[in-house]
């Protein structure tokens, strides 16, 4: 589950990390009150406005605004408010925002100069390890910084039984190129970060900027927070910053009704019981010279009324040009699944596009002349083969 900047930030100071302070808001007014607010207990006179979306780029897009004075604060927050944000991560169609981060501005001239760092904590799943990545390239896109200078990206692998050991907090610190006080703040910056990950159950941790001020304090300028959703049971509060409006209405719609969809680019809509023959089946149709137009588990129970529902989810995408039905009948048995269809079909009313329906399994041969009877469009086979030259037939035409 991704969350906020501000809500991956409150998060990551609840553990102790530094970070770059600031106070939500949702009007341009509220702006302002928090502006005054960071003013008191920070002293500062300069703020930034950052659009609160699930996306990164937001800078780039015009999302982070600086402001040197409180009407400034109130003309950027009501620029920012309700404006419909691009930037390389939303896609073309951008995102609504509907909140803004007021934070201080860190970025203020002292004794040294200021420096921006990467650092991200991730779970290596090959080597059953965490790992903590870190860059001196922070701010930037770190794909490009992988991609053109792959030697200023390091890699500091935790072993989860005995944990981030203090030599390997000091290490990243070096290759940072610290010393003295911004050196030591690093390794608790790190350590803190690191535990923050751990008992949370983020499954990503991505700071960038992490920022070394001209007074050498380090703090998080950045955040973004993504925590595993079948953890969060354990973490009913951070279940609660879940925003929905941010989420495809698809998806969201299809977690209501306990099914397992994700929306793809595709023109073939897919509806298949169990994860691994749905993956089985978005191969196949990529074979058959389709594109998957999503990926959807009905699960185990796949009757009438979930077979409805799988199929008014699938057509709410306008790319979808046929449906495959690929079932395996262990449990549930094919007949039953095959009688589901024909009634799901029924209590649509009309479905705009072809529907090739391939069951096998416990009855298999009994499913298949149900379809066949019932005088829809709807195509039946029984093996995976016949299916695809199906698809491949009925996208064609
Ligand atoms: P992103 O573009 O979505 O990754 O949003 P960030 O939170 O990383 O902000 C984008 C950029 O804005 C950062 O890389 C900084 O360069 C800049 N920025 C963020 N906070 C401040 C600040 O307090 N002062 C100044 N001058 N720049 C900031
Ligand atoms: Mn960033």
């Amino acid at each position: 589950m991704n969350i906020h900047e501000y809500q991956g930030k409150s998060i990551l100071k609840s553990f102790g990390v530094a970070i770059q302070e600031g106070i939500v808001a949702d009007t341009p007014q509220e702006a302002v009150d928090a502006a005054k607010e960071l003013q008191k207990q920070t002293g500062t006179n300069f703020w930034v406005v950052k659009a609160q979306i699930h996306a990164g780029g937001r800078g780039k897009g015009g999302g982070v605004k600086l402001a040197k004075s409180l009407d400034e604060v109130k003309e950027k927050a009501s620029a920012i408010i309700g404006m419909q944000l691009i930037t390389p991560q939303t896609g073309p169609q951008g995102k609504k925002v509907n909140k803004v981060l007021i934070a201080q501005d860190v970025y203020y001239p002292g004794p040294s100069k200021t420096s921006e760092f990467y650092m991200s904590v991730l779970l290596n799943r090959a080597a059953g390890r965490n790992i903590i990545m870190y860059s001196t390239e922070g701010g930037m896109d770190i794909e490009e910084v992988a991609a053109k200078t792959p030697d200023k990206i390091f890699k500091e692998e935790v072993d989860p039984k005995v944990g981030l050991q203090a030599f390997q907090a000091r290490k990243i610190a070096f290759n940072l190129g610290l010393s003295g006080n911004a050196f030591k703040e690093m390794t608790k910056f790190v350590s803190a970060l690191y535990k923050a990950y751990l008992s949370c159950d983020a499954s990503l941790f991505e700071i960038n900027p992490v920022l070394k001020t001209s007074d050498d304090k380090i703090m998080a300028v950045d955040a973004k927070v993504n925590l595993d959703e079948n953890a969060l049971y354990r973490h009913p509060d951070y279940e609660a910053m879940r925003d929905k409006t941010e989420e495809d209405p698809t998806e969201v719609e299809a977690a209501e009704h306990d099914l397992n969809y994700v929306k793809l680019d595709g023109n073939v809509g897919c509806m298949v019981n169990g994860a691994g023959l749905a993956m089985a089946t978005m191969d196949i149709i990529k074979l058959s010279g389709g594109e998957p137009a999503n990926f959807l588990d009905v699960g185990g129970t796949a009757n009438a009324a979930r077979v409805e529902q799988a199929f008014r989810i699938i057509l709410k995408d306008p790319h979808v040009k046929a449906i495959l039905v690929n079932i395996f009948g262990g449990i549930v048995r094919c007949d039953r699944v095959a009688q589901g269809i024909v009634d799901a079909y029924n209590n649509i009313g009309s479905i705009p596009v072809p529907i090739i329906v391939r069951l096998q399994g416990t009855n298999a041969e009994e499913a298949k002349s149900i379809i066949d009877k019932s005088g829809l469009k709807v195509f039946s086979a029984i093996q995976l083969k016949e299916a695809a030259a199906l698809v491949k037939e009925k996208i064609a035409s």
